[in-house]
């Protein structure tokens, strides 16, 4: 009998906040039955950029990438599936991404430095131990471990979740620009995750119909485990858009059971699938 294929087209390696390196994903990706991986590191394509040739018999590898971006105040997720990692528009743009990245982190440690927690900057850049990808979770870190606060779930509420002192959102190019940088690459861009931004339907039509006129062309109507009416909602919003479908785990380790490596389900039926994009 035919095994369905899988394709898992968002995961992360140590690149960025992944738990595995490049090399150990794809491993583990022919290990749970992938025959498509897409590797989407936030921001960066160094993982990619790693693996030079991957070995006989694994599955095959899609070249993307997860970039932040902003939209009337939301931080959104864009990826960029298929792309050319040695675009020269696309690495401008990351370097972009970077710069802002370290601004946002070094303004997280003053405004946490005023309510008296020292040496945050520091102290999460050697977590981080790669500054260009220094975000909350690594402050939370280090808030932890330097002892100056009880739990990392203590951290958030005090001090690093939504509305708190070190939420610093706003800081993301606009989400046209970053689609430009993904079509510069010849990929093509997704929206990932529209069900995480907890915007109303009406919000998401919105950001969906933004999306699309400024040259979006996906919808992640899979991302991990999700409810089958989520997946309903977006494989018709997909479908009233014109747009096509893709799916992930966003897998960034073992543990986690609600984003499992190749734990993807099956699209709707009536889906257009995002592989048919690159197929042509
Ligand atoms: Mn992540
Ligand atoms: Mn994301
Ligand atoms: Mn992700």
């Amino acid at each position: 009998m035919l095994e369905p294929m899988i394709s898992d087209l968002h995961t992360h390696t140590t690149a960025s906040d992944g738990k595995l390196s490049p090399a150990e994903l794809l491993g583990a990706a022919a290990d749970a039955g992938v025959s498509v991986l897409a590797i989407t590191d936030h921001d960066t394509v160094a993982g990619l950029l790693e693996l030079h040739e991957p070995a006989r018999g694994q599955c095959s590898v899609i070249a993307g990438i997860e970039l932040s971006t902003t939209w009337k105040k939301t931080g959104i997720h864009i990826l960029g599936l298929n792309i050319d990692p040695g675009n020269a528009t696309l690495a401008a743009g990351i370097r972009r991404q970077q710069t802002a990245r370290e601004q946002r982190a070094e303004i997280i440690a003053a405004r946490l430095a005023k309510l008296g927690l020292v040496d945050t900057l520091a102290g999460a850049a050697a977590i981080a131990n790669d500054t260009a990808q220094l975000a909350r979770p690594h402050f939370a870190q280090y808030l932890v471990e330097s002892g100056q606060v009880g739990s990392l779930q203590l951290a958030y509420r005090k001090y690093l979740g939504p509305g708190k002192a070190g939420d610093v959102r706003d800081f993301w190019p606009p989400m046209p620009e970053v689609i430009d940088w993904i079509a510069a690459a010849g990929g093509v861009a997704v929206l990932a995750h529209p069900g995480k931004y907890r915007l109303s339907k009406l919000k998401l039509a919105e950001l969906v119909q933004d999306f699309r006129a400024a040259g979006g062309r996906g919808l992640e109507v899979i991302s991990g485990q999700q409810e089958p009416a989520l997946t309903a909602q977006l494989g018709a919003l997909a479908n009233r858009h014109g747009l096509y479908a893709s799916c992930g785990s966003d897998f960034h380790g073992p543990g986690q059971i609600w984003a499992q490596l190749g734990k993807v389900a099956a699209l709707p039926p009536e889906a257009l699938p995002v592989w048919e994009a690159w197929a042509r």
